[in-house]
């Protein structure tokens, strides 16, 4: 082998070296036949991502809007710069859970980093800054915002369904119920495996969603409240049942969670518990019958702290 087909075939080597770790690194849409939920660590928040074996993607709610006190902007920090990186451009679903600013604050940033398909929200009006823009900005760029009540469907991809578990109650019937009580709740299912997304549900959602004879039942749970002992009531936590619970919450967070009721609550089941404050983001693949889980997934310096 002459000099120059050395260097050929060094170079042949490299190439497909190199290919293989991309092709390894971000999965085309079209290579991707199963489902992955990401659990983001958003601090003290909460978000959720999903892409579909199709490749559609919904966003459940996108964590704090920052403050010139407190400079963390979940979304232009963490949700959009994350997206960016597995390659996704378009957000087919985002659902806000409710107008509270650990979950809506970075949905705004996200409507301007992505094309939307449609909003899904509680529908409780709110007079919080970032709730205020998503609806300006949904209206400046004619994205459908829906309400939906429990037993709708999301229409998202054939394989997955996401159904909504609450508000149980109508909407023009929900006037005097509090922001959480007017919680949208939501379970996807992909086969066998199946998340429940919570928010911050209380223990009176939770027993409506009980009453309701809705599925409950699923494999990881994104429990209530960042863990608060306002949510996760022991029936409703035997009702779901999960293999995994994880809590969303931030480093040394002001309001203490998750609470010792339920951080007890968990550890004396077999359920798995996971946090995104240890954990970071938690990643969730299935091909409809297995899972696995990784933690810290895509995890850098600039998360941390
Ligand atoms: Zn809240
Ligand atoms: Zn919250």
């Amino acid at each position: 082998m002459n000099r120059s087909s050395r260097f050929r075939a060094g170079f042949l080597t490299m190439a497909l070296l190199l290919t293989g770790l991309l092709i390894f690194a971000f999965p085309a849409a079209a290579e991707i036949d199963q489902l992955r939920v990401i659990v983001i660590n958003v601090r003290q928040g909460d978000s959720t991502l999903v892409i579909t074996p199709s490749g559609k993607t919904m966003l459940i709610d996108a964590g704090q809007s920052g403050s010139r006190y407190s400079p963390y902007y979940a979304g232009r920090d963490t949700v959009v710069p994350l997206l960016k990186s597995l390659g996704i451009e378009r957000v087919d679903a985002i659902v806000v859970t409710h107008p509270h600013d650990d979950h809506v604050g970075g949905i705004p940033d996200v409507i301007e980093a992505f094309p939307v398909g449609t909003i899904y929200d509680s529908g409780y009006a709110h007079t919080i800054t970032a709730y205020e823009r998503m609806l300006e900005l949904a209206e400046e760029k004619e994205i459908p915002v829906k309400v939906p009540i429990a037993g709708d469907l999301i229409p998202l991809c054939e394989t997955v369904t996401v159904q909504v578990l609450a508000p149980t109650v109508p909407l023009e019937r929900r006037g005097h119920l509090s922001i959480h009580d007017n919680m949208l709740v939501v379970r996807l299912e992909y086969g066998d495996f199946s998340f429940i997304n919570t928010g911050d549900a209380e223990h009176s959602v939770e027993d409506l969603m009980m009453a309701s004879g809705a599925r409950l039942r699923s494999t990881v749970l994104n429990t209530g409240h960042h863990g608060s002992r306002t949510s996760t009531g022991v029936n409703f936590f035997y009702a779901v049942n999960p293999e995994v619970a994880v809590i969303s919450a931030g480093k040394r967070n002001r309001f203490d969670h998750p609470h010792w009721e339920v951080a007890n609550r968990l550890r004396k089941t077999t359920t798995r518990k996971l946090r995104t404050d240890y954990h970071g983001n938690i990643l969730f693949e299935s091909d409809g019958r297995t899972y696995d889980v990784t933690t810290r997934f895509y995890v850098d310096d600039r998360e941390e702290g």
